[in-house]
């Protein structure tokens, strides 16, 4: 290992996650993930770099998860099963979610000890909807909150950022860090909507109080809106807490294409996303960034939208976007109100 900088991208895949079955029918189909590889391997990515990850250690799953909801997990591997009603697992689904899990582990380590600047982990399921004692909402493991624990436990991070840009409010993700001031959660969602958390006033508890940074947006918002929402207040928030790494929970289903979700952004409204996170990793966390693929439900959408996050990763310059900072003034003034408490750059002046 030590500091060669050998990648500039690590993409982690490995094809067992499209064996992952949530059920007959399902929006969360191995067609999604087929899509983003396919993409991605069509794509003029400099310095990138295809690596198999390797299925999580356990003590990587227990920093997050029971232990008996893991043990159960392990018990369902070879069969099917329904978690709740929707999500679903079938014969190999106990397999891609370790190997998922394992990815955010590898992504860390590579990213932390120097393998490459970024990586984007390309694994299903998702994560992010599932909490410390059950799968819900597609998400059996919570690929992030694994990640984020592991870079604190193992490497000694101390100030994790996490972005979740998915269409709905990561809730899993939340709740585990809730008491905590060494992962910070930054989440943009639809609101209300499934899963029905992430109201403003949800700002954390104890040592962990405006370490959860809510951002409930109202439907039909695209490009400009979303813009405006990280330039007045993810890049604020990032500079005041200067994380020593990035992790981000890059669904792609508040596409304009999406069929679950009815918000209106673009490929190059995630790509312009990606470009502002990229920017703020390089200035305060030595370029240490882990995207990790959530929702996205839409083939066209997804893929396109993935593509352009991996080529700002690789250093072409992000798509220009003209903020919709006069249309946001409302939303953003009602969450500086609130984490103006925590944040003094927040606060009225
Ligand atoms: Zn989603």
């Amino acid at each position: 290992m030590g500091s060669r900088l050998v990648a500039t991208l690590l993409l982690l895949y490995e094809e067992t996650m499209l064996r992952h079955q949530a059920g007959p029918g399902h929006p969360e189909r191995p067609a999604r993930l087929a899509a983003v590889v396919d993409a991605l391997s069509a794509a003029r990515l400099p310095r990138a770099e295809w690596v198999a990850p390797r299925p999580a250690a356990l003590d990587a799953l227990t920093r997050i998860h029971h232990p008996e909801y893991v043990a159960r997990l392990r018990e369902l591997a070879g069969s099917h099963a329904q978690l709740d009603p929707d999500t679903g697992m079938g014969p190999d689904s106990q397999s891609a979610a370790w190997l998922a899990a394992g990815a955010a582990v590898d992504a860390v380590d590579a990213v932390v000890e120097g393998a490459s600047r970024r990586a984007f982990a390309l694994v299903r399921p998702p994560g992010h909807h599932a909490e410390a004692r059950r799968g819900m909402g597609f998400c059996l493991l919570n690929n992030i909150a694994i990640a984020a624990a592991h870079a604190v436990a193992a490497h000694g991070c101390k100030r994790v950022l996490v972005v979740d840009w998915d269409i709905h409010h990561g809730n899993g993700t939340q709740h585990v860090f809730a008491t905590r001031d060494d992962v910070l959660f930054f989440s943009t969602h639809r609101y209300p909507f499934y899963p029905g958390t992430g109201a403003l006033e949800e700002v954390g508890r104890g040592a962990g109080a405006g370490f959860t940074f809510n951002v409930p947006m109202p439907w039909g918002l695209g490009d400009r809106e979303y813009g405006a929402v990280f330039e007045q207040l993810l890049l604020p928030l990032a500079d005041a807490y200067r994380p020593d790494l990035v992790l981000v929970s890059a669904g792609f289903d508040a596409h304009r294409d999406d069929p679950l979700g009815d918000q209106r952004v673009t490929e190059d409204g995630f790509a312009a996303m990606c470009g502002m996170v990229r920017d703020l990793a390089d200035r305060h966390a030595g370029g240490r960034l882990v995207l990790f693929l959530e929702g996205g439900y839409d083939l066209s959408g997804l893929s396109r939208s993935a593509r352009g996050c991996a080529e700002v990763l690789c250093g072409a310059d992000p798509p220009q976007i003209r903020s919709a900072l006069a249309e946001t003034r409302d939303l953003v003034g009602r969450i500086q109100e609130v984490q103006g408490r925590y944040w003094p750059v927040f606060a009225p002046g």
